[in-house]
């Protein structure tokens, strides 16, 4: 048995307790009842616990140094395997295990906290836990890197290659670009939401439309699986497993489709991944903002474009004869771009959802880069809301506490998001040299782009990084422009001309 048989060996066993915690989390989320989880919590305990001994075991740790030694042995797929299991291992092997579980126990009373503070209004009964939380993150950075800064360490932890250079210049082209764009166009928007958007649309027909968007995007059910939960999400364990979840709101149709189509981007790219990496830990996507920029480049490149509604919105009115009688084309594809003040991101549309990251990484940087205090982040929160979304935030559910992720220690995922839609954009023009893409969408074509982008960056898997898929689609790095001119070109068409 060679050194690389050692390694794929324990991988093996790695990969059969990832699937039986993965199985049940699926579980948890879609169809487990609700007073199964004190018990489900204690036996699954015990699966992560061997889950961990293994991956930080002497063997496996002396397996990888020896591998990286004589790495001239290893073919390129090989050396890429064993990098990507060193990285994993990097970011746990260093902690001491006590405080590795004592984080662990910190961020789930946390995360009821912050719940429950959400429900009061009350941001100072979520404060201590935040700021033991963010003394903790700072900690247990310092243990894996003395010399990184720390929000590197965690930005990178969520995109391999990004900093706090590269998302500075990022963020600093959308406040000099974009706030003052989404200013011009809330200034010139119709007063008025269109009311049928908001009428009742029944659940089981939004389903049918959900089953009939499967089909449109070529998603494959005999390798995957739809069904509901309370927030839309995609799951994975290799390209022939690959699952999606969405929800229906009975007063608020575009909600289903346009979650729908946003996880069936995940989900294409996942079942695209080359089946030659199923057995390795390169079988899933490259990174958070590439499978960003896949959901967002469906959903919304797609998705909200006319050229789709002019192919699918026929369908829609016949199932909703009702609710969609004298609504023409023009106005849904209006509807469906609606642009708002708003004050939650989740709920965002696609021009300002931008301005809501924007915020989020200027305080996360602060936290972490100006030791900035807990007790000044509300303030600040709500003057960012006011000076980029002109919005006055009157209580904490609809400004600092409406977010999940700082309750479970998840700083520098945010920028991730806006970073996959500026990628997408990237990607859009350099998908656009190669095929007429609105032409394929009108035709009902999807299956043509879904092809391209296998061929370009799903079959790769998480063999290549970020970076070196953008160069290599695009012929250059990454760079932000192209998400300016996207959204500027299609924002200036939908509101500004006259
Ligand atoms: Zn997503």
């Amino acid at each position: 048995m060679t050194r690389f048989d050692e390694f794929k060996d324990i991988q093996k066993k790695l990969k059969a307790y990832g699937l039986v915690l993965n199985i049940a989390s699926w579980d948890s989320n879609t169809e487990a009842p609700k007073d199964c989880f004190p018990y489900r919590s204690e036996m699954l305990s015990i699966i992560s616990g061997e889950h961990f001994s293994l991956m930080t075991s002497q063997t496996y740790q002396d397996i990888i140094r020896d591998l990286l030694d004589q790495q001239d042995d290893l073919s390129e797929t090989q050396y890429k395997e064993v990098e990507k299991a060193k990285k994993s291992l990097d970011k746990i092997v260093k902690i001491p295990k006590h405080e590795y579980v004592e984080f662990s126990k910190l961020r789930n009373m946390a995360n009821r906290v912050w719940e429950e503070a959400r429900e009061n209004e009350d941001f100072e009964q979520f404060k201590p836990y935040l700021e033991k939380i963010i003394d903790f993150q700072k900690k247990m950075v310092s243990y894996r890197s003395s010399t990184t800064q720390p929000y590197n360490v965690l930005l990178d932890d969520y995109e391999e290659g990004m900093d706090m250079d590269k998302y500075d210049h990022f963020f600093q082209t959308i406040k000099d670009e974009l706030v003052p764009f989404v200013q011009d166009i809330l200034n010139n928007k119709p007063k008025e939401k269109p009311s049928y958007i908001t009428e009742s649309f029944p659940k089981q027909k939004q389903k049918q439309f959900v089953e009939y968007l499967l089909e449109v995007f070529d998603y494959n059910l005999n390798r995957g699986v739809l069904k509901e939960s309370a927030h839309p999400f995609t799951w994975n364990t290799h390209s022939k497993d690959v699952r999606l979840t969405v929800r229906y709101l009975e007063n608020y149709v575009f909600s289903s489709i346009f979650a729908a189509i946003h996880e069936l981007g995940h989900a294409l790219y996942e079942q695209q991944v080359d089946e030659m990496f199923d057995m390795t830990n390169l079988n899933s996507g490259a990174s958070m903002g590439i499978h960003e920029s896949q959901s967002r480049f469906y959903e919304n490149i797609i998705g909200r474009s006319k050229a789709f509604w002019e192919a699918h919105f026929d369908k829609l009115k016949t199932l909703f004869s009702h609710q969609l009688k004298d609504v023409e084309i023009d106005d849904f594809y209006h509807a469906i771009n609606w642009v708002e003040e708003s004050f939650i991101r989740v709920e965002a549309d696609e021009l300002t959802y931008p301005l809501h990251i924007l915020l989020r990484y200027e305080l996360e940087r602060a936290i972490f880069n100006d030791g900035i205090s807990v007790d000044a982040l509300p303030e600040l929160w709500n003057k960012k809301m006011k000076s980029y979304l002109n919005v006055d935030v009157e209580k904490p559910s609809d400004g600092i506490l409406q977010d999940v992720h700082w309750s479970g220690g998840a700083f520098g995922y945010f920028p991730t998001y806006a970073l996959g839609s500026a990628y997408a954009a990237q990607l859009y023009y350099a998908m656009k040299e190669a095929l007429d893409i609105e032409k394929l969408v009108k035709d009902n074509n999807i299956k043509a782009i879904n092809t391209w982008l296998k061929e370009n960056i799903h079959c790769f898997g998480s063999r290549l990084k970020p970076e070196e898929i953008i160069q290599k689609v695009t012929n250059e790095p990454f760079n932000p422009k192209y998400y300016i001119r996207y959204l500027k070109e299609k924002y200036t068409e939908l509101y500004l001309k006259k």
